[in-house]
């Protein structure tokens, strides 16, 4: 408001000024003589200034038809960019203005005018490396991939824009699902900017997709030295890698590196699960229980978990069961309260057949937060109390229905693993897994309710009902399979026939 006051006090103040001017021109008298070819023009004051103004404009456009007239010269005598010169002053600004309209239309997504914008550039920029770069964004823009990958191929061969190309035609490649021609090309976009924080994550990508543990090792370095990564994250990230340089041969026969993969991948991260309960195992192969011991407890003071346990019960793979209780206190010691510490303590006493402590330990798991691991444990002291078929199938068939509790589950798509991995076998995405309760309860479908009555009439038929998987189980999701109660109770006590058999001589 003020300003708009203040441009027209100073618009009327120039007209005043400009008026008092030429009044006072006007009244002047005298003026400017000119003799020319021997006439005599008397100019009066308002003239002149006029005259002069004329003069002014005469000499400019003089000027420009002299560049011309001397462009044309130089082009008469043989250089034709000398003229052309003259209109791509003009052209050049034109070529600008395409190439700042198709920026604008590439960032508003419109892909044709984007395209139709570059090519104009291109024609008057002569630029290449400025417009190709445009071109290469339109056409993936409008899905023309094929221009696209030829345009990145042109920014290969120049230097200056070679990064660009390369990235280009990597990120082409990925989109294709070519991880191999990819992983190459990230390689090489990184020799020529190893910094580069994109590149490095999706070279690391590529790398544990394709189980190159060394190499995906060497590029979590660069990405710390590069500084785009937490220390802790790398040594977690770094004890994974290390892991699973280990876990990829010590399926068949660990040799003393892969031991010490898994020593080391315990040392960098103690907390990681897979990775203390390989370790234990190295040191047991090794005829070293003490360190082993140490290992599992470590972890087991962070987390427990039933692997743990399970290396923990090969350190003396031939203790009676009850020399098995004493020496596990070590661990359920540490978390008493812990739902796994519990349930590991029903199972070692339902092995030793002491089934008043097994429900001891069980406590109020039962009532409070029980899943099917639980409710067949109680199935299982039933049964070695002496409970009537009936009462047994009841806890087998709550079994049924009731969720796994925590399993592994990538934080990414939540997708539930049987076996702990580097990188999730759903969306490959690396380190996800964590042991947690899957947030949607994979409970028997709604199949497998309805199914109940035949699957608890069917368990009255078969004399081992624990080992026999339903089919209309399996259907389900996340089945319960039964051959779970096999799996998680077996390695506590390998030297023992299984709980059925041992239940069934009693009764
Ligand atoms: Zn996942």
């Amino acid at each position: 408001m003020l300003w708009s006051l203040l441009k027209i006090l100073v618009f009327v103040a120039i007209v005043g000024l400009l008026a008092m001017g030429a009044i006072f021109l006007m009244d002047t008298s005298g003026g400017v003589q000119i003799t020319a070819a021997g006439t005599e023009y008397t100019l009066g004051p308002l003239q002149s200034v006029i005259a002069l103004g004329v003069l002014v404009l005469v000499i400019w456009l003089f000027f420009k038809l002299l560049t011309l007239l001397v462009a044309t010269l130089h082009f008469l005598n043989g250089d034709e960019t000398a003229l052309s010169r003259y209109f791509d002053r003009s052209r050049e600004k034109r070529g600008y203005q395409a190439l700042a309209d198709g920026l604008m239309a590439l960032a508003s997504g419109e892909g044709r005018v984007a395209m139709n914008k570059a090519t104009k550039a291109e024609k008057l920029l002569n630029k290449p490396e400025l417009t190709n770069l445009l071109v290469a964004q339109a056409a993936e823009m409008n899905g023309d991939t094929k221009k696209a990958s030829d345009t990145y191929k042109k920014l290969v061969t120049n230097n200056a824009t070679r990064f660009v190309g390369v990235r280009g035609i990597m990120k082409q490649k990925l989109a294709e699902g070519d991880d191999e021609t990819a992983r190459k090309l990230a390689e090489k976009a990184l020799a020529i900017k190893p910094r580069h924080g994109e590149t490095q994550d999706i070279l690391l990508g590529l790398q544990t997709k394709a189980q190159d543990w060394v190499g995906a090792r060497s590029t979590l370095t660069a990405k710390l030295k590069a500084g785009h990564l937490p220390r802790d994250v790398f040594k977690r990230r770094d004890a994974v890698l290390a892991l699973s340089e280990a876990k990829d041969i010590l399926d068949d026969s660990a040799t003393v590196e892969q031991q010490e993969h898994a020593i080391e991948a315990n040392r960098l991260s103690p907390d990681l699960v897979p990775a203390a309960a390989m370790a234990a195992r190295a040191y047991i192969e090794k005829g070293k229980p003490r360190p082993a011991t140490k290992i599992l407890k470590k972890a087991w003071e962070v987390q427990p978990h039933p692997d743990l346990a399970h290396a923990f019960a090969e350190i003396a793979p031939d203790e009676t069961p009850t020399e098995r209780i004493k020496r596990f206190t070590a661990l359920t010691r540490i978390h008493p309260e812990n739902m796994e510490t519990r349930l590991i303590l029903a199972e070692l006493n339902i092995v030793a057949e002491d089934f008043p402590e097994a429900r001891r330990a069980l406590g109020d798991v039962v009532e409070k937060q029980a899943d099917a691991r639980a409710y067949t444990l109680m199935a299982a002291i039933e049964r070695g109390e002496g409970a009537t078929d009936a009462v047994v199938q009841g806890w087998l068939a709550k079994a049924l229905n009731a969720p796994r509790g925590p399993q592994w589950v990538c934080d990414n798509c939540h997708d539930i693993q049987a076996e702990w991995g580097p990188v999730c076998q759903n969306c490959h995405s690396f380190d996800t897994l964590s042991w947690q309760t899957p947030q949607t309860p994979e409970i028997a479908t709604a199949t497998g309710v309805h199914m109940l009555p035949l699957i608890v009439g069917a368990l009255e038929d078969t004399a081992e009902p624990e080992l026999e998987p339903e089919p209309e189980v399996e259907e389900t999701e996340e089945p319960v399979d039964p051959e779970v109660i096999e799996i998680e109770v077996e390695p506590v006590r390998p030297d023992v026939e299984p709980i059925d058999k041992e239940v069934e001589k009693q009764t």
